[in-house]
C-alpha cells in the first residue's frame, strides 16, 4: 500500500510502499479514504523538540481520517465490514485508575495513532474496535476526516455552559473556527474570534462570530475595543484558548468578567507569564482540555451535526483544500501556511 513514512528519527517524510497491516482479534482493518493534516503532523514532518521527545520512529503518521472497514477481528463487536468510520486516535490502557473509572481521555498510558503507532497517512490502517466511531447516517468524507479535530473543538466548547454567555475564542485555526460554530449552535450570546490572519478572521465571521478581532498589535486593547463595539459592559463569561500563542491567555485573563471560565486547548511551546493575581481575585477558572471525551464528545458531535444543517454547512466549509495523495508535499505546505482552513488528503485518487 502507499503510505507516508518516516523511516527514522529526523526531519522529513517519504511516500513509499508499505505492507498492509494485519488486524489482531481486537482490531479492525480500515481502508482510508481521507486523512486530514494536523499541526501534530507538521511537527512530526519538521521533527522539532516535541516530535523528538514524543514520537516513535519508524512511523506512518496521521490520525484524522475517514474510511471504510474492510476486515474485522474475531473479538470485535458492533463494527461490521462496509461500515463508514472515523476513529478515536488515543488508544488507552484500560487498566489505570482513570480508565477503570470511565475517564478514558485521562488515561496515563495513552498511545497516539500516528504518533506512537502507525497511523492514517496510508491506504490502510488498523485500529482497536473500541476506538472506531461508526457513522450511522450520511456523512461527507471530508467531514468524517474532521471528527478528530471537531472533537477537540466540541470538548473545549462544551467544557462550560454557553447559553446566553459572551464567548471569546483566541485563535481561528480550523479548531478555533469549529469552536466558534459550536458555541453559536450551543446558544452563546456574543461570540468573538481573534487571530493574526485577516483571512481566518473572515472565516470566523462566516462561522457565526459577531466579530473577528485582529490581535497583531495590542491584543488586550483590541479585545476591550471589541467588547465596546458589541455593547458589552463587564467582560467575557467564557474563553477558549485555541492558539498556543504566549500572548493569548494573558489577553483573555484581562478581558474576562469576574468568575469567568477559560478552557485551554492551545498548547504553548514553553512556560508563559500570566497575571495570577487577577486569576485569584477575579475568581477565574482555567481548565486544560486534551483530546476528546470517550465517547461523550463523539456522541455530542454526531448529534449536533445530525440536527443542524447550519452547523453541518459551517463545519464542512472549514475544509479549504483537498489534494490527491501524490501531491502530499503541496498539501503539507498549504497546511503549514496557517492562513486557511483544513487541508485533506484523498487516498482514492491516483
Ligand atoms: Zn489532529
Ligand atoms: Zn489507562
Amino acid at each position: 500500500m502507499r503510505a507516508l513514512y518516516k523511516p527514522d528519527a529526523g526531519p522529513g517524510l517519504t511516500m513509499t510502499d508499505r505492507p498492509v497491516p494485519e488486524p489482531t482479534e481486537d482490531e479492525v482493518l480500515i481502508r482510508v479514504l481521507r486523512t486530514g493534516i494536523c499541526g501534530t503532523d507538521l511537527h512530526i514532518q519538521r521533527w522539532d523538540d516535541w516530535a523528538a521527545s514524543a514520537v516513535t520512529a519508524p512511523l506512518v503518521p496521521g490520525h484524522e481520517f475517514f474510511g471504510e472497514v474492510v476486515e474485522v477481528g474475531a473479538a470485535v463487536r458492533d463494527v461490521g465490514i462496509g461500515d463508514l468510520v472515523s476513529g478515536e486516535g488515543h488508544i488507552v490502557c484500560g487498566t489505570c485508575r482513570n480508565c477503570r473509572a470511565g475517564r478514558r481521555q485521562m488515561c496515563i498510558r495513552t498511545k497516539g495513532l500516528g504518533v506512537q503507532r502507525d497511523g492514517a497517512f496510508a491506504e490502510y490502517l488498523t485500529l482497536p474496535g473500541t476506538n472506531v466511531w461508526v457513522h450511522h447516517g450520511p456523512v461527507e468524507p471530508e467531514v468524517g476526516a474532521l471528527f478528530d479535530p471537531l472533537g477537540n473543538a466540541v470538548h473545549t466548547a462544551l467544557a462550560f455552559p454557553l447559553v446566553g454567555e459572551d464567548v471569546v475564542v483566541a485563535g481561528c485555526g480550523p479548531i478555533g473556527l469549529m469552536a466558534i460554530a459550536v458555541a453559536r449552535h450551543a446558544g452563546a450570546r456574543f461570540v468573538v474570534g481573534t487571530d493574526v490572519s485577516p483571512n481566518r478572521l473572515r472565516m470566523a465571521e462566516r462561522m457565526g462570530a459577531d466579530l473577528g478581532v485582529d490581535v497583531r498589535g495590542d491584543g488586550v486593547a483590541a479585545l476591550r475595543a471589541a467588547q465596546g463595539r458589541l455593547g458589552m459592559r463587564e467582560g467575557f463569561d467564557v474563553g477558549f484558548e485555541m492558539s498556543g500563542a504566549p500572548t493569548a491567555l494573558p489577553a483573555l485573563v484581562e478581558n474576562m468578567n469576574h468568575g469567568g471560565r477559560i478552557a485551554m486547548l492551545g498548547l504553548p511551546s514553553g512556560p508563559i507569564a500570566v497575571d495570577w493575581g487577577k486569576v485569584v481575585t477575579h475568581m477565574l477558572t482555567v481548565k486544560g482540555i486534551y483530546g476528546r471525551e470517550m465517547f461523550e464528545t463523539w456522541q455530542a458531535m454526531s448529534s449536533m451535526l445530525q440536527t443542524s444543517a447550519v452547523l453541518r454547512d459551517r463545519i464542512g466549509s472549514i475544509v479549504s483544500a483537498r489534494y490527491p495523495a501524490r501531491d502530499w508535499e503541496a498539501a503539507f505546505a498549504a497546511a503549514a501556511s496557517a492562513d486557511g482552513g483544513k487541508v485533506v488528503i484523498d487516498w482514492t485518487e491516483h
